[in-house]
């Protein structure tokens, strides 16, 4: 089997028109404008040309063209107007949306929608032989029950030489009866399932690299935060890491790590991870267990905001969403609020500051405030201990082991099956206990 990357869905410097709707009572933390700015933004990461754009109200999704019929009559004159390549809307679109929208906008002019934009970025800046992988086999899910025009065409159309370059990295020979849509699906449906080996065997590799990393006993600080917040351009200043930094949504993609020294000598692991984003769909989450691993077996998640952000709020909240959907939210999470450089009122900075539970501010880019934060994350990690009990079953030796090890034991009882342990454990191997706690506190 040919080793073919799925097509990419976005050309260079097409022309895109931009569609966004809001959904009455439907709670969104962004609001339509904020939306489309964001879709604008991810559209320019990807290289197209924005050339106009449409909202509309609903009460719910049109079934047949998610917009109602008036606006689709309008979006078209817009479209023939502007000499739109490429509609793009901010919502995702069902399998049927899109035959029918292809439909009524015709040959010309293709459909696209958040999701598929967002999984092309993903595909440009995955890095490792896993995120490539992982985004790969997101993309042929993604296509799979939406094999139309959009797809097939364009990958027929944009393979040239090859003669067979419409299939998708399998044989594609027509088999008798079968349609050129059949012989995609199956060969999309091979490719599926070949990518989840691989996935497999990669991540078994990668676990055993962990396990090798957690036992060194090395805490793991894990960058958090919406996508562009500032990430990277930290860690390249913590550890004078070469990171990839860039102002664009998604720059990075794989977790990178680094070790920094703290203030008094104590070693931290820091991890970059890729940027939170609203409406990054569920599926496409799941598909980057890579990098949210990482995040849920952090002893510490360091969150950046980017303060000088109007949507600062929000995207703080998407982000604690996220942490809340992959089982993250039991682990202790600092705010370094981001970019004050370029806050033109310091009392603004103080105000935002209060309205965090545990903050720093900081400037990744100047360094303002970054020996500050070091010195409350070595607190964290190395001089905060908190007053637990924990009912611990014998299958977790290491952990009972640990506790004597780096915790003060006051109590210790034997029970069926395991033991219950009552003392104090250092603010960094919470997180590990959080599984078996009794009480905390
Ligand atoms: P990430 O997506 O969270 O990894 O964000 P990046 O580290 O790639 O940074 C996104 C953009 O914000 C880049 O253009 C950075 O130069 C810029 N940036 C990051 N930190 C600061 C800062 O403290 N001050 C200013 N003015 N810009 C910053
Ligand atoms: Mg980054």
């Amino acid at each position: 089997m040919t080793k073919k990357q799925p097509e990419p869905t976005i050309r260079p410097r097409e022309r895109a028109f931009l569609v966004g709707a809001e959904i009455y009572g439907q709670a969104e933390l962004l609001t339509l404008e904020d939306s489309l700015n964001e879709l604008e933004l991810l559209a320019s990461t990807a290289g197209l040309q924005v050339v106009g754009q449409a909202t509309q109200k609903l009460d719910a999704p049109n079934p047949a063209t998610f917009i109602g019929p008036g606006k689709v009559e309008e979006v078209k004159a817009l479209v023939e107007e502007t000499q739109a390549e490429v509609v793009l809307f901010d919502e995702e679109l069902s399998p049927r949306h899109l035959r029918e929208l292809e439909k009524i906008f015709g040959e010309k002019v293709r459909i696209l929608d958040r999701t598929a934009l967002i999984l092309d970025i993903f595909a440009q800046h995955a890095a490792t032989r896993e995120g490539s992988l992982q985004v790969e086999l997101a993309q042929y899910e993604y296509r799979l029950p939406r094999l139309t025009r959009a797809w097939t065409h364009l990958a027929r159309q944009a393979g040239g030489g090859g003669g067979r370059s419409g299939s998708v990295g399998g044989v594609g020979l027509r088999g008798p009866g079968e349609t050129q849509l059949e012989v995609d699906r199956r060969d999309i449906r091979r490719r599926i399932s070949h990518l989840k080996q691989e996935l497999e065997k990669v991540r078994t590799h990668r676990q055993q690299y962990r396990a090798r990393r957690k036992r060194s006993q090395i805490p793991v600080v894990a960058l958090v935060g919406y996508t562009n917040a500032g990430k990277s351009t930290l860690l390249n200043h913590l550890a004078k890491a070469d990171v990839y930094v860039a102002d664009q949504l998604f720059a990075t993609l794989d977790p990178t790590t680094r070790r920094v020294e703290l203030p008094g000598g104590n070693l931290a692991l820091f991890t970059d991870t890729v940027g939170f984003i609203q409406k990054l769909p569920t599926a496409l989450v799941a598909a980057f267990r890579a990098t949210l691993e990482e995040i849920t077996e952090a002893d510490l998640l360091l969150h950046v905001v980017d303060v000088t952000h109007s949507n600062a709020k929000a995207q703080a909240e998407s982000v604690h969403q996220t942490l809340a959907e992959i089982g993250a939210d039991h682990i202790p999470v600092l705010t370094a609020l981001n970019k004050i450089d370029r806050l033109m009122d310091p009392e603004k900075a103080r105000s935002v500051l209060e309205s965090y539970a545990r903050s720093v501010a900081i400037s990744a880019l100047r360094g303002d405030g970054i020996a500050d934060l070091l010195q409350v994350v070595n607190e964290l990690l190395y001089e905060t201990y908190t007053q637990v009990m924990v009912r611990l079953p014998f299958t977790e030796g290491s952990l009972i082991a640990q506790f004597h090890e780096l915790g003060q034991v006051e109590r210790f009882e034997q029970q069926h099956g395991g033991v219950l342990i009552q003392g104090r454990l250092p603010g960094r191997l919470l997180a590990r206990y959080q599984a078996y706690l009794v009480s905390q506190g």
